[in-house]
């Protein structure tokens, strides 16, 4: 039912996965056991959000093989020098209970605070070590992607960036379609404010599905990999059945038109540390 792309490292990530921010930790391992019972096998944490421990605890309850399971976790904002990055990772594999993780990704680029080459160049050696499969990056600018390109010659397997149907990102995306890098879409139902416009509802009213279902359907027609949160079970199912749903040409076309350039989180250019 999940289509697999192939990422640079010579894996693949599963194109539909359950996100983890703002899952508080009490929530997080009935959260991740439940989705993982429904099918889900992709699951995107962070440093940041606090629950890669539970994560790690929903992980080892399900009993489900390692490999059967697509890990993704993030470098958090006080680490990128180099050696702070390096106790970090250590810090996640910990918290995870995990040998390696599928994949791991510098959460946001810090570009006027930090010097985000170095930090880079410490992913690249992470991944020489073989624990993690595959490195990226996330929040980064076409600025951001080349420079760190051009100074390591090493091409991140994927950029996590904020897209939906109000948010489309076309020309980033395009760049990364040129580069060879995966585009990951978080908040792909802008939180849920792209739920009630009535385009995303007149198209679900016709086909019989839920306005989550219709974005999501959108995104992973147009090839990016999702990992929408819900805390509710009747959710995960009802998400994850997106991937069921073919969206023709036209309603496609219809959702892409009300790109207005409208974010719900932060802007990459505004995200500093300290
Ligand atoms: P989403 O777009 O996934 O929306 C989540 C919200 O939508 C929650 O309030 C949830 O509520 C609600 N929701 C989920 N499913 C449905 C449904 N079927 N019908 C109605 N409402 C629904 O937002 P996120 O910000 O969580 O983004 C997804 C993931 O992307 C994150 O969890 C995180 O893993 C990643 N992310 C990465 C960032 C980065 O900087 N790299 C930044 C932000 C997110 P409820 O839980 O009550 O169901």
């Amino acid at each position: 039912m999940v289509r697999s792309i192939p990422l640079r490292g010579g894996t693949s990530i599963p194109q539909f996965g359950l996100g983890t921010y703002k899952l508080a930790p009490e929530q997080t391992q009935r959260t991740v056991e439940a989705a993982l019972e429904l099918g889900y096998r992709h699951v995107d944490t962070a440093a940041m959000y606090g629950n890669e421990r539970e994560v790690g605890l929903a992980l080892a309850a399900s009993g489900l093989a390692r490999d059967d399971v697509f890990v993704t976790t993030k470098l958090n904002n006080p680490d990128h020098d180099p050696d702070a990055a390096r106790a970090a990772f250590e810090r996640s594999l910990d918290a995870l209970q995990l040998d390696q993780v599928d994949l791991y990704l510098i959460h946001w680029p810090l570009a006027h605070s930090t010097d985000y080459v170095a930090t880079w160049a410490t992913l690249i050696e992470i991944a020489a070590t073989g624990r993690a499969r595959a490195i990226g990056v996330s929040n980064f600018q076409p600025d951001h992607l080349r420079r760190i390109i051009d100074a390591t010659g090493v091409t991140p397997a994927v950029n996590q960036v904020e897209i939906h149907p109000y948010l489309s990102q076309d020309p980033l995306r395009a760049l990364h379609a040129g580069l060879g890098i995966v585009t990951e879409a978080w908040s792909p139902l802008a939180r849920g404010k792209v739920l009630d416009d009535p385009v995303v509802e007149g198209i679900a009213a016709r086909l019989g599905a839920t306005p989550a279902q219709v974005v999501l359907a959108w995104h992973l027609r147009r090839g990016d990999v999702v990992f929408p949160k819900s805390t509710h079970p009747g959710r995960l199912a009802e998400n994850l059945a997106a991937t069921t749903i073919d969206l023709d040409a036209a309603d496609a076309a219809a959702l892409d038109g009300l790109n207005r350039d409208e974010r719900t989180g932060s802007h990459p250019d505004h995200v500093e540390w300290p």
